[in-house]
């Protein structure tokens, strides 16, 4: 007899924030990619995560420009809102209700150790406590949910270990609460360097414009910066990523695009010239990018749908955080309210 309750699916959860007006290639190729192909084998949770974006000072209107644009393209992306959660962080109150608890399970020292913060700070960001306790938060985005998967980008790898020694220590404390998280690390996932400094990550703030990619520029546009990256004078396309980062970058992008071994594209372009094979990867970029472009003319056009893909994804986050919450607050002995 076949069994009569289907096995429930693992959950998995991810966030990116609003912080560009447009998401690059490298946020399409190493993470939203891998949110679409998750997105069909578990019970997904995607959100924009505009309470984090507030760490870095931005205008209000451009912040609230973002965060739809940001929505709107994970969905012409491939996140499917009727399969997948999709929600905006601040929707969901329980991600900030549990981010105060764990603030106070938190050692200062421990949070002074983050090298994000570190790293920001000596890039200049300014130092507000919200960008020191953001670990924190995020240790409630993820912890709130009780997921399987969370796919972080290898960056985020530290943050992830402070989860899971918060979820640890909390359910020391308190008594079984949380699931202590296993990551994911996408080690498959490309790594998108940027075009004309192809050493570095392609960057939504740090790189040149020339170098980065983005989904919403113009298909010329893109095409123009393909053409123009930086590639090196030795005329040999091969894989190498330490001693020809352009080629090497591209061969990246092509192989993400079509789907193809990097090997098969090397024996492909054997004895070809470089100008072969920019074209190959512009072809690609711009092919995967007009009909997402197309559709996120249509999300734009209909703000109001957006708005109410959203609701119902928060309605359905709401279902599985506040449970959390209230078992949350219940452990460290707040009074429930009466309602
Ligand atoms: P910043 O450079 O300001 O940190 P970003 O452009 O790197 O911004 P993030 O918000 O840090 O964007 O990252 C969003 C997601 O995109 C993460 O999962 C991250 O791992 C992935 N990602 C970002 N840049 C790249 C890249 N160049 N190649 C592959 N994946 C990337
Ligand atoms: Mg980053």
């Amino acid at each position: 007899m076949p069994d009569a309750t289907p096995a429930t699916p693992p959950r998995s959860l991810s966030g990116m924030q609003p912080t560009s007006d447009s998401l690059h290639l490298g946020n399409y190729l190493g993470a939203l990619v891998n949110w679409v192909e998750l997105q069909e084998r578990t019970d997904a949770f995607y959100f924009v995560a505009d309470l984090h974006a507030q760490t870095v000072p931005t205008d209000p209107e451009v912040i609230r420009r973002r965060t739809r644009v940001t929505a709107a393209q994970f969905i012409a992306g491939g996140v499917d809102p009727e399969r997948s959660a999709l929600f905006c962080q601040s929707h969901v109150r329980e991600h900030t209700e549990v981010a105060w608890i764990l603030a106070c399970q938190t050692g200062f020292g421990e949070m002074s150790r983050m090298t994000q913060f570190k790293d920001k700070t000596t890039k200049g960001q300014n130092a507000n406590v919200g960008l020191f306790t953001y670990p924190v938060l995020m240790a409630s985005d993820i912890l709130l949910y009780r997921p399987d998967f969370v796919p972080v980008g290898d960056d985020q790898r530290q943050h992830l270990e402070i989860t899971r020694d918060l979820a640890t220590r909390f359910n020391s404390r308190f008594g079984q609460t949380f699931t202590v998280p296993e990551p994911y690390i996408l080690k498959e996932s490309a790594r998108i360097m940027d075009l004309q400094e192809p050493q570095n990550k392609m960057s939504g703030s740090t790189s040149p414009d020339k170098g980065l990619l983005l989904l919403s520029d113009e298909p010329s546009r893109l095409a123009k910066k393909v053409r123009s990256a930086v590639t090196d004078t030795d005329g040999e396309i091969r894989f190498d990523p330490e001693s020809k980062a352009g080629v090497s970058n591209l061969l990246t992008i092509h192989s993400a695009m079509s789907r193809r071994p990097v090997a098969e594209l090397v024996a492909e372009y054997a004895g070809r010239g470089y100008g072969d094979l920019k074209k190959a990867v512009a072809e690609a970029v711009v092919a995967a990018v007009e009909p997402f472009q197309a559709r996120m003319a249509e999300l734009m056009d209909d703000p109001a749908e957006l708005d109410r893909i959203l609701a119902k994804g928060a309605a359905r986050a709401t279902e599985i955080a506040r449970p959390t919450r209230d078992a949350v607050y219940d452990a460290v002995g707040v009074l429930p309210a009466q309602r």
